[in-house]
C-alpha cells in the first residue's frame, strides 16, 4: 500500500497548536491510542517517532518530528481504527477534539492542511485490509449487501468476508476493538461507532431538511446561520451523490477540482459550525402536511414536526435491466468508482456503462489506476452527452469508447463477472462493470402528499399551482436540487437552490405571522 499522506507542520503552525493544546512526553512502547478507543487528540510530534499499526499489529506508517497523527475520525468522532505506538522517546503536542474544532474554523491554511490530509489518509485506509469494521456475510444476503453499500457510502474502512457467519444471522458485524453485532441495522452500527445522532421520538424544529446532499447541506448552512433551528435527516451518508464523485471539476472556486468527499465533508463541518443538526441514518417514510406544522415520519418510528420542510432527497442510480444483476452487485458491478474499486480493478478489463459526465469521470479514474477500460454507451456520438474536456481525457488515458452499445446478458459465476453479451450478440470479456445510467428521483415515500411530474420529480412554483418559486403544492414545503422537476443536475445548482429555498422559507414564515 502507498503510505498515507504525511505533510510537515511549519514552526508557526506548531506554535498555534501548542497554544490550543498541551505539551506531553511518552516513552518507547507507550501506546498513545488504540483500535476501538472512543476518541483521541490530534498529536503533533516535536521530537521522536510513532508507528501506526492496524488491529493485528502490522505497521502501516511511521511519523517523526513536525508530522501529525490523525484522520477523518478526529472530526466525525468515530471510533479509533488504528493504534499509535511510540518507537522513539516522544515530545508532542496533544490538541483535544473540542479545542481543534474552533481552530479549524479560525485558521484557514492549517484547516486546509489538516482536512486534506485526513481525507487522503481515510482514502488510503479504505484500501488496507484489516482496518475498521469487519462484515461477515455472503453476497447473496440482501442485509449483508445493504451493510456493505452503507459502509462504502459512508467511506468507513471495512473488510468484507463473503461467507455465512457461524451460528449467527448475516451479516455479523465486528467493530474495531472486537465487539460483535449479529445482524444489526445500519443505524445501530453507525451509533456503535460513535457517529450519528440519536433523535428523540418526537422533535419540533423550525426547518426540517430531508436529504443531506449538496442541496440539503446548502439549506442547512443558510437555515442555521440565519437563525432557524435546523435539523437534517439523511438516510445513507451525508454528502449525497456528490460525496461519491471522484473529482468535481466545475465547482466555482476550485480551479484544480475537488473530490466530492472533500467538498461535502467541508460542507458538513460548516453546517455543524452554525449548529445545524445532521442526523443519520434516518429515512423519511411519510409526509403529513399540516397547518402551521408539517409532520415527517422516519423509518424507525420517529416523528418530526416542522414549521417548514425542504425536500432535498435527490435521485438514485438507475439499474441495468438484465437478469441476475443483483448477484454481481457489490462484487463485480458497482455504481461508484472510489479508491477501493480502483484498487480492485487494476490491470483488469473493466466496462463503464453510460454516456454522461459521471461515466466519463469514472472511466478516466479507473484507467489512471491501471484498468483496461471500455466505455459503452447507447448513442452514436459521445459528444452529445459528455463534456468535451472529458471526451479528450478518455482518449488521453486510453479508454476505448464503443458507441451504440447496450448490454443484454451478464456471464460469470458466484458474483464474479467474466463477460457480457451486447444486444448485437457480440461478447466482450469484462471482469468488472460500473453503471452510470442516470437517476430516478427519491420521491416514492411522498406518495400523493405533494404534486410530482410524470417521472416522479417534485413540481414547484407555477408548475405546482402557485406559491413561491421553489415551493411545492403544499405551502411551507419546498424542494431543492436534483429531486425538483426541471432542476439542473449539478452540485452548484443544488447548493444554490438549497440556499434560495431558505430565503423562501423566511418569506413563507413571515407571511404566516402577518397573515
Ligand atoms: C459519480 C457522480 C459524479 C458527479 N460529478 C459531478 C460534477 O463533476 N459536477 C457537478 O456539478 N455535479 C456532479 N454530479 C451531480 C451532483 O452530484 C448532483 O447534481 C448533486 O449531488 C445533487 O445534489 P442533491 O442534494 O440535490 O441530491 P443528492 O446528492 O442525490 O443527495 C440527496 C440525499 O438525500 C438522501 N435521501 C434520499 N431519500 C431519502 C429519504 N427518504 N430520507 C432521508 N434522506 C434521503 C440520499 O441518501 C442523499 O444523500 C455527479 C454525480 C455523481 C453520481
Amino acid at each position: 500500500m502507498e503510505a498515507p499522506a504525511s505533510p510537515v507542520l511549519s514552526e508557526s503552525q506548531l506554535a498555534t497548536l501548542a497554544e490550543h493544546g498541551e505539551e506531553r512526553t511518552a516513552k518507547v512502547g507507550d501506546v498513545l491510542y488504540r483500535v476501538g478507543d472512543r476518541s483521541y487528540p490530534l498529536i503533533a510530534i516535536l521530537e521522536g517517532e510513532v508507528a501506526i499499526l492496524d488491529a493485528a499489529g502490522n505497521e502501516i506508517v511511521r511519523h517523526g518530528p513536525s508530522k501529525f497523527l490523525g484522520e477523518m475520525n478526529l472530526l466525525t468522532g468515530q471510533t479509533v481504527f488504528l493504534t499509535a505506538a511510540v518507537t522513539e522517546p516522544l515530545r508532542y503536542i496533544a490538541v483535544e477534539r473540542d479545542a481543534l474544532r474552533p481552530l479549524l474554523f479560525d485558521d484557514g491554511p492549517l484547516s486546509d492542511l489538516l482536512l486534506s490530509t485526513f481525507m487522503s489518509r481515510r482514502e488510503a485506509l479504505q484500501r488496507v485490509d484489516g482496518v475498521g469494521v469487519e462484515i461477515v456475510g455472503p453476497h447473496g444476503s440482501e442485509a449483508t449487501m445493504r451493510m456493505v453499500d452503507f459502509l462504502r457510502a459512508n467511506r468507513l474502512p471495512f473488510t468484507w468476508n463473503d461467507a455465512p457467519p457461524e451460528e449467527a444471522e448475516a451479516p455479523l458485524v465486528r467493530l474495531p476493538g472486537g465487539t460483535e453485532m449479529p445482524a444489526p441495522s445500519t443505524g445501530e452500527v453507525l451509533r456503535a461507532l460513535g457517529i450519528g445522532r440519536e433523535l428523540a421520538p418526537r422533535e419540533e424544529v423550525d426547518l426540517l431538511v430531508v436529504g443531506g446532499g449538496p442541496a440539503g447541506l446548502g439549506a442547512a448552512v443558510y437555515g442555521a446561520s440565519e437563525g432557524l433551528e435546523t435539523l437534517v435527516v439523511e438516510s445513507t451518508a451525508l454528502g449525497g451523490q456528490a460525496g461519491s464523485s471522484r473529482r468535481i471539476e466545475n465547482y466555482l472556486g476550485f480551479p484544480a477540482g475537488i473530490s466530492g468527499a472533500e467538498l461535502t465533508s467541508r460542507a458538513v463541518s460548516q453546517a455543524r459550525k452554525f449548529n445545524a443538526r445532521p442526523a443519520t441514518p434516518y429515512r423519511a417514510v411519510a409526509l403529513d402536511p399540516g397547518n402551521g406544522r408539517h409532520i415527517v415520519r422516519l423509518e424507525e418510528g420517529h416523528e418530526i414536526a416542522a414549521r417548514s420542510v425542504i425536500l432535498a432527497t435527490g435521485a438514485q442510480y438507475r439499474r441495468l435491466p438484465v437478469d441476475g444483476l443483483a448477484e454481481y452487485e457489490g462484487l463485480s458491478v458497482f455504481y461508484a468508482a472510489g479508491p477501493p474499486e480502483a484498487q480492485l480493478c487494476g490491470a483488469s478489463r473493466v466496462g463503464v456503462v453510460g454516456g454522461g459526465n459521471s461515466a466519463g469521470q469514472a472511466a478516466v479514474w479507473l484507467a489512471r489506476a491501471g484498468a483496461l477500460v471500455t466505455l459503452l454507451h447507447r448513442r452514436a456520438d459521445l459528444g452529445e452527452t459528455m463534456s468535451d474536456y472529458l471526451v479528450r481525457e478518455l482518449a488521453r488515458y486510453g479508454v476505448a469508447v464503443r458507441d451504440k452499445s447496450e448490454i443484454g446478458t451478464l456471464h460469470g459465476d458466484d458474483g464474479h463477472l467474466e463477460a457480457v453479451t451486447l444486444k448485437t450478440g457480440e461478447r466482450l470479456p469484462l471482469s468488472f462493470l460500473f453503471l452510470f445510467l442516470g437517476a430516478l428521483p427519491c420521491t416514492e415515500w411522498l406518495g400523493d402528499a405533494v404534486a410530482r411530474d410524470e417521472d416522479g420529480f417534485v413540481l414547484t412554483g407555477g408548475a405546482a399551482g402557485g406559491g413561491y418559486l421553489l415551493e411545492t403544492s403544499i405551502p411551507g414545503v419546498f424542494a431543492a436540487g436534483d429531486v425538483r422537476s426541471g432542476s439542473t443536475k449539478r452540485c452548484a445548482a443544488a447548493v444554490g437552490e438549497g440556499s434560495m429555498a431558505v430565503q423562501l422559507v423566511h418569506a413563507r414564515l413571515a407571511g404566516e405571522r402577518s397573515g
